[in-house]
């Protein structure tokens, strides 16, 4: 076998690879990860021109045929397949649409994930098994190189909502990791604090903005949280320390341990994990990351942000081929990690696109103002970002902050100017600071949704 194939055949696994990585992907040469991808790529394309009549007429609307795709490189001669497209197909076709390739019949799906249907109807997104088994191997390295080991107890703090992002870490850690896990979908805050630490709970997942309210409640409630003996937190599904380092910084100051990061797309896989040596991999050998100039839809130069448009390589469920996320990214960079890992380098998310908005010719995006607003110990995790238009016409930002504690007069004044004074220093922009009472901001059980654009146009 050569060592492609070898690779290849060991990347999925049912156990740890070593006592540092999980998969003998995350540390094979370069070259060895290139020629996986595109044999990986060769085989899928092979498999949606006979299984996906969808696809197929997709791209043969546009004109694409089998032998203008010769490798990976030809992948931006492909047309995109839009959050829309698939919306439309559901619509059609109910109740999967083009979320099921030709042949499968409900009788293959073993689970159902569903987006939270913010941008409009949720998109279904069912599973065969072996696919949903994907989702766990996708997550189990990032929990692997976080520390999680049998004997460990884990809780994943969210509703048991058809939300895969946290199922999947849930159920690796079970299955492939062998951990005890501590299920408790319908438990209010309260009921989790209380119960955690009893449990010997040590390895803890949620958004952010749900484990910063979980642990402040624990302390508002006389709980010493250093004595849970938490050893890491598992964030995903918001932005997170990779992408606002003082939204990091502030979670492992609360929780007296390591903060861990990972992120994928509901449609897809999980697809970059943070390591302990400030690296965020990329499942190069799961997903396939593009990165756009938003407007031209043109690839940007290695290292340089701009939109992340992502191909499943191993998945057969539904596999999406230049699916456009809808983020705006931080780039990719091939450099080698204190860790060893070979795997590229994610740079972090900077915001939704429909969330970053050109201010008087800056890009403001929401994860440079949460970073700076956090940057201020007098700022509590609340906040909220609208643009609007003034009197003149012209567009502003307005942030609203809850401070910690209540400020009168003069503390008051001096937090809204020290505050200004970072934003404008971080996001390059004058922007408007308006200080509310504690518990006027709306609080979050999962995700968060803090812009708004009010802008008259
Ligand atoms: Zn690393």
């Amino acid at each position: 076998m050569t060592k492609i194939t070898e690779t290849l055949a060991g990347a999925l696994r049912n156990e740890a690879y070593s006592d540092q990585y999980w998969s003998p992907i995350e540390n094979a040469p370069r070259e060895v990860i290139d020629g996986v991808v595109e044999h990986l790529f060769q085989d899928q394309m092979r498999f949606l021109w006979e299984s996906s009549s969808a696809l197929r007429n997709h791209w043969q609307a546009a004109n694409v045929k089998p032998e203008d795709i010769k490798s990976i490189a030809d992948i931006t001669r492909l047309p995109f397949v839009t959050k829309t497209m698939i919306r439309d197909s559901q619509k059609e076709h109910p109740p999967y649409g083009l979320m099921l390739v030709d042949g499968l019949t409900q009788a293959d799906i073993v689970r159902l994930a569903m987006t939270s249907g913010t941008t409009g109807k949720p998109v279904l997104i069912p599973f065969r098994k072996q696919d949903y088994e994907l989702w766990m191997q996708g997550v189990v390295r990032s929990l692997w190189s976080g520390g999680v080991r049998r004997g460990d107890v884990v809780h994943a703090a969210f509703g048991f909502t058809p939300f895969v992002g946290l199922f999947g870490a849930h159920d690796a850690s079970e299955r492939l990791i062998n951990a005890t896990v501590v299920p408790g979908g319908s438990w209010d805050s309260n009921m989790r604090t209380n119960t955690l630490p009893a449990l010997g709970v040590n390895v803890l997942m949620g958004t952010p903005t749900y484990l910063l309210r979980l642990g402040r409640l624990a302390v508002e409630e006389g709980h010493d949280l250093k004595s849970w003996g938490i050893k890491t937190l598992f964030v995903t599904g918001e932005v997170g320390p990779a992408s606002s380092p003082a939204t990091g910084a502030r979670l492992r100051d609360l929780w007296h341990c390591d903060v861990n990061e990972f992120s994928g797309a509901q449609e897809q896989n999980y697809f970059a994990w943070s390591c302990s040596h400030g690296g965020y991999h990329w499942n190069e050998d799961m997903v396939y990351a593009e990165v756009l100039d938003p407007e031209t839809k043109e690839p940007v130069a290695e290292g340089m942000p701009g939109e992340l448009v992502v191909t499943d390589l191993r998945q057969r469920t539904h596999p999406l081929v230049r699916f456009p996320t809808g983020d705006l990214v931080g780039g990719f960079e091939t450099r080698a990690c204190g860790c060893g890992r070979t795997l590229k380098h994610f740079k972090g998310f900077i915001g939704r696109i429909d969330d970053v908005a050109k201010i008087r010719g800056v890009s403001v995006a929401q994860s440079a103002i949460e970073h700076a607003i956090r940057s201020h110990s007098a700022a509590s995790d609340h906040y909220d970002i609208e643009y609007l238009t003034d009197s003149y016409g012209l567009d502003q930002v307005k942030v609203r902050v809850e401070p910690k504690e209540p400020l009168f007069a003069e503390a008051r004044g001096k937090f809204i100017l020290e505050l200004r004074d970072i934003l404008k220093r971080q996001v390059q922009i004058s922007i408007d600071v308006e200080v509310v009472e504690e518990g006027t901001l709306p609080r979050f059980e999962l995700k968060s949704k803090r812009v708004r654009d009010n802008r008259q146009r």
